[in-house]
Parts: structure tokens; C-alpha cells; sequence
């Protein structure tokens, strides 16, 4: 079966310093697959460079079997891969419900994400929605940037270490709202830093050290030990 996103020997670097060798990935329709690993390993510039944010060195990426690898980033979202970036990125100047409209503008395409749908997701949006976005709180901010992206109704959603820097009872509800999400047909691929969350989202889970993935299984197939030594590169 062709796989939804595949990343096939991808390398990235930054000047001289190469911060990906040869990552393999591997999402398939209606799979969640989890990014683990510390500081560093490589995970938010494997998903830059998915997204096309980030030019990549050698290697393939494929979304339903068509290369991807070369385009711009505004053709990769325009094609159904949305980002929530690292550190939520909201425009500072617009409100609530003008960062949600910003995520349909390069991709208009009919799905199940509108206005509506995303404050039904998060109704406390719809609350604040003429408040500027970088007014909320932390947590309200992340749910505006992952409504952001679900407004280009993407195929594949990238959420970049979405609960960094949240208390665990906020960290909860924003992943309270992923069942709906999948359920409407987006797949999903999270970094995490918290394993333990990312075990309880993921159908499977692969974890990065120094620009390499390490280990990659289901969460049930892998031991304490393994990931561990996959995460920290010792036993
Ligand atoms: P974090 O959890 O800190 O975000 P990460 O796993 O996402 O870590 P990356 O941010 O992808 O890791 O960084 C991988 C490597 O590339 C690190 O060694 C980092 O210092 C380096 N790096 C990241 N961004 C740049 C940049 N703009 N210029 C130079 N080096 C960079």
C-alpha cells in the first residue's frame, strides 16, 4: 500500500551542520504517528522540512506517492499538509477568528473544517474570537493554531511539540479534541517531548537522536528499555 507521507532517506542541514541523515518516515491514511526525542535530535526540522519550510539536502519526500520534496511551502499546504508550528506562531496583530480565516487562505478546498466546526472543537475561540490571538492564554493560543491549520482542512496535520511549556490539565484538553480530529479525516503527526502522552496518541511512534530515527514500533511493542536507549542512546 502507498503510503499517505513517506520521507525516504531525508537529509537537512543548516550551513555546514547537517541536522538530518537519512530519515525514514512512514504516515499512512488515518494513522497518528508520534516524534519523540530530546532536545536537538532533529524532530521540528524533519517536520520543516515535510512542510517545505526548509529546503531539504538528499532525499525523498512523498505525499500519496508524489514527490513533494522540492516544492515551496505554500504548495506543500496548498496540496493538504498543514503545520502547527513550534511555539504557535500566531500574527500578532489579528484577532482570534482573522488567524483561524488566515489558515483557509492558501488551500480552498471543501471539507469538514469551517469556522463553526473549529468553535465547536474549541468553543472557548468562539468566546474570545475578536480578541487578539496573542491576548489568550497558552493554551487557548495552541488551539487557535492547530484551528489555523484545520481551516486548510489538510490531509496530514504536523503538530510541533503542541504541549510545550502547558500545565498537564490544558496539555489534556488539547488532546482531548484529536479523536474528532482524526475522525474527520486528517492524519496526524506529532513531536512530542512528553513519551508518555505520545504513546497514549500514537498508533506508532518514532524517536530521533542526532538527526537519525532510532526506534520505531507500536506503542505496545516497545519496552521502557528500548526507548530509553533510543531516546538517550544508552542502556
Ligand atoms: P527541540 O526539542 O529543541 O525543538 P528538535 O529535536 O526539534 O529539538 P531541531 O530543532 O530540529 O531539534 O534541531 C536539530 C539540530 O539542528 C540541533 O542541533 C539544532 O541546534 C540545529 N538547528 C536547528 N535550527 C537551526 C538553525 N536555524 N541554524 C543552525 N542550526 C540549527
Amino acid at each position: 500500500m502507498t503510503a499517505l507521507l513517506e520521507t525516504k532517506g531525508l537529509t537537512a542541514r543548516y550551513g555546514d551542520f547537517q541536522a538530518l541523515f537519512g530519515v525514514d518516515l512512514r504516515l499512512d491514511a488515518g494513522e497518528t504517528v508520534a516524534i519523540i526525542g530530546a532536545n536537538g535530535a532533529g524532530k521540528t526540522t524533519l517536520m520543516r522540512s515535510i512542510a517545505g519550510v526548509l529546503a531539504n539536502g538528499p532525499g525523498e519526500v512523498l505525499f500519496d506517492g508524489q514527490p513533494i520534496g522540492a516544492l515551496p511551502a505554500a504548495q506543500v499546504m496548498a496540496r493538504g499538509i498543514a503545520m502547527v508550528p513550534e511555539g504557535r506562531k500566531l500574527f500578532p496583530s489579528l484577532s482570534v477568528e482573522e488567524n483561524l480565516l488566515m489558515g483557509a487562505y492558501g488551500r480552498k478546498v471543501e471539507g469538514p473544517w469551517r469556522l463553526d466546526t473549529v468553535y465547536d472543537l474549541f468553543p472557548v475561540l468562539k468566546e474570545r474570537r475578536n480578541n487578539p490571538g496573542t491576548a489568550l492564554s497558552g493554551g487557548q493560543q495552541q488551539m487557535v493554531a492547530i484551528g489555523r491549520a484545520l481551516m486548510s482542512n489538510p490531509r496530514v496535520l504536523l503538530c510541533d511539540e503542541i504541549s510545550l511549556g502547558l500545565a498537564p490539565v490544558v496539555i489534556r484538553d488539547i488532546y482531548a479534541a484529536f479523536p474528532q480530529i482524526r475522525a474527520a479525516g486528517a492524519s496526524i503527526v506529532i513531536v512530542e517531548q512528553d513519551i508518555g502522552q505520545a504513546l497514549k496518541v500514537a498508533d506508532r511512534v518514532s524517536c530521533m537522536m542526532e538527526g537519525r530515527v532510532t526506534l520505531t514500533g507500536r506503542p505496545a511493542e516497545l519496552s521502557r528499555e528500548d526507548i530509553h536507549a533510543a531516546y538517550f542512546g544508552v542502556h
